[in-house]
């Protein structure tokens, strides 16, 4: 029988396993796909890390991430977040509670005008208010996954890819998972899908609802030598365009500057995507680039297809029931966190340490309010009207209805 059996080894399946097996624990990790398969969430070759956050709890959890990430590359010998600074532009009501958020925890933050903003990186156009944030830069995605692995796999991790699990039974305190050729029983099974999570678990668990979407960020070449920072734009719910969603971006060393727009993808189911990109949000990404993004070639776009898994309000999903453990919802920001993660989710099946309530199954936090104007703003530019209610699962779904469109790429 194993201490724990984990189901997903991208970041956060990974980064479970790694923690528990640093800790003796006897640890199988289960991958539907092979190594290095690009059909979740984790793969590619960058994310950004930052600690801009408004809300402290998440704040303080990106800080502790920190931390772990200088863990794991001492304990591994290997490169894996580069410091490189952020920069964040927005309306001044989206900025300043991520400044006092800073500010409140000690952290270095300064605030810039547009013109200072451009001297120091022209390669982007500024909103009035634009912050600095050292402590902030790139993590290596890829390497950080292919590190996780080999660490928990040196710790006495067993690792299987191309094994998916076809269902999980609960008898009292334990489990099995069944995959094609093996029943595996544990006393804990951590289960890390990604957008897969719901197909596993939703005769098991009531989850809130996650939306699935087929994001198309995309490499530029920039038009010459600048230094880069990693960077967000932070959405304006006044805009009547997509552009009010927010933006971010950063480079990827030998691929260019990677940009995307935040949540904007086409809904889908994990096994029924095109994977091509999808040419009314490569023309809104390309037209955003025009005029935001002066240092690049906007007609260079190599595009890049990855799922968000999204929440009602971008809060994750990491609860207990019995001996099973839910970790997903990352929805497009999740993977700063990943070593805070699988220390959080350790901690909580080794030492009975309480899991954060904001990521409770039961505990949906509301809306946050620039959200749902971002939300109510977008439902009207896509002609479905003000909504005229205030229920958040209400408007998600007039949101996914009013998104449907022929180029949709699955049922769901
Ligand atoms: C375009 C894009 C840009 C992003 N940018 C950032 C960023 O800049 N900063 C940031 O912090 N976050 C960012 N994110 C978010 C971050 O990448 C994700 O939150 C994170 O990778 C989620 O990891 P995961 O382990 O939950 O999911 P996944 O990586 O999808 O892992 C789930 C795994 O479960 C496996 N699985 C599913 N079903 C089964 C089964 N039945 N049996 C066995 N295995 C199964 C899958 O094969 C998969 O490998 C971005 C995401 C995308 C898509």
């Amino acid at each position: 029988m194993y201490d724990c059996v984990v189901v997903g080894a991208g970041a956060m399946g990974s980064s479970v396993a790694w923690h528990l097996a640093r800790r003796g624990r006897e640890v199988a990790v289960l991958d539907r796909f092979e190594a290095g398969h690009a059909r979740g969430s984790s793969h590619g070759s960058t994310r950004i890390f930052r600690l801009g956050y408004p809300q402290a709890d998440y704040l303080e959890l990106a800080r502790e991430s920190l931390r772990w990430w200088e863990e794991l590359e001492a304990e591994s010998g290997t490169r894996l977040l580069e410091l490189t600074g952020a920069v964040e532009h927005g309306r001044e009501y989206i900025m300043r509670p991520i400044q006092g958020a800073l500010k409140a925890s000690g952290l270095p933050v300064s605030r810039l005008s547009p013109g200072e903003a451009a001297e120091r990186w022209p390669g982007l156009a500024y909103e009035p208010y634009v912050l600095h944030q050292p402590d902030a830069g790139r993590i290596l995605a890829d390497r950080t996954v292919q590190v996780l692995h080999r660490r928990a796999v040196a710790h006495g991790a067993e690792l299987r890819h191309a094994s998916p699990v076809r269902r999980i039974d609960v008898a009292g305190d334990r489990a099995t998972v069944i995959t094609d050729d093996a029943t595996l029983i544990a006393r804990r099974v951590v289960v890390a899908a990604g957008s897969w999570s719901q197909d596993l678990l939703g005769n098991v668990l009531n989850l809130p609802r996650m939306v699935v979407t087929q994001e198309q960020p995309a490499h530029f070449a920039p038009s010459e030598a600048a230094d880069w920072p990693s960077f967000l734009h932070h959405g304006d719910p006044g805009r009547p365009s997509r552009h009010m969603y927010g933006a971010y971006g950063l480079v990827s060393p030998g691929e260019g500057v990677k940009v995307g727009l935040h949540g904007t993808g086409i809904r889908c189911h994990p096994d029924q995507r095109t994977f091509r990109p999808d040419p009314r949000g490569a023309d809104i990404l390309r037209s955003y680039v025009r005029e935001w993004v002066p240092g690049v070639d906007p007609d260079s776009a190599e595009f890049i297809s990855c799922l968000y898994t999204t929440t009602d309000n971008e809060d994750f999903v990491i609860d207990r029931r019995g001996p099973l453990v839910v970790v997903a919802g990352f929805s497009g920001h999740g993977f700063k966190f990943t070593p805070a993660i699988g220390h959080l989710v350790a901690g909580a099946l080794l030492d009975g340490a309480a899991l954060p309530e904001r990521f409770a199954i039961d505990h949906r936090l509301p809306i946050e309010r620039p959200r749902r104007a971002q939300l109510e703003t977008l439902l009207a530019a896509l002609g479905a009207g003000p909504p005229g209610i205030v229920e958040p699962a209400t408007l998600h779904t007039q949101l996914a209805t009013a998104r449907k469109s022929p180029t949709s790429c699955g049922p769901r």
